[in-house]
């Protein structure tokens, strides 16, 4: 899948290479456009499917009532992941600092719940998803997501899987050797995407 789901990305124009400034702060010289992948409708619905698969093993029989991600990101891959389990697609919103859940979404002290995620970078967001569906006393059963881009290095405490693993350079802003060359950070989709 990792070999195949790149290609989707490189076919997609969804592999940008240039300087970006990611979510988490850091700088980057590629950047991953999830969104020109699953704004086709067929596709998201089989990478949904495919990180069911991937995360069904790690759950030891437990079958998850939702699935959680932040947005804006990983709404559709929560959707998606929730359709193939049959269960809800939640999503978590930043209100202020805080992530937490909005529009009426709720969770019973103990649902066993996943969370995913488009990227995973550094886990800072995927953390916030956590700590607001622990807040509720919900237990998060494994963590997911399209693209992996710390190469497995992000420990979250709970067993995780991903179709696509990358080691993508990251550096934060005062060490970044891009920035140190003149040119200036971008923040991706901040304008249109180039052909
Ligand atoms: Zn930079």
């Amino acid at each position: 899948m990792a070999d195949d789901l790149l290609s989707i990305f490189k076919s997609r124009g969804a592999l940008l290479e240039g300087h970006f400034l990611l979510s988490s702060g850091l700088h980057s010289p590629r950047y991953l456009q999830c969104a020109l992948v699953l704004a086709d409708p067929p596709l998201a619905t089989r990478l949904g499917g495919e990180l069911k698969a991937a995360l069904e093993p790690l759950l030891a029989g437990a079958r998850p009532s939702a699935v959680i991600a932040p947005a804006l990101g990983g709404v559709l891959v929560a959707h998606e992941v929730a359709r193939a389990f049959g269960c809800r697609g939640l999503f978590t919103e930043r209100q202020g600092d805080l992530m937490t859940l909005r529009r009426g979404f709720s969770l019973e002290p103990g649902e066993p719940v996943l969370v995913v995620e488009d990227v995973i970078t550094t886990g800072g967001s995927t953390r916030e998803v956590m700590d607001a569906v622990g807040g509720l006393g919900a237990k998060v059963l494994a963590v997911g997501s399209l693209v992996d881009r710390s190469a497995g290095s992000v420990d979250l405490g709970v067993p995780r899987r991903s179709l696509l693993s990358l080691e993508v350079p990251s550096y934060p802003a005062d060490a970044c050797p891009l920035c140190a060359s003149g040119s200036p950070a971008v923040k991706p989709g901040s304008r249109p995407t180039p052909r």
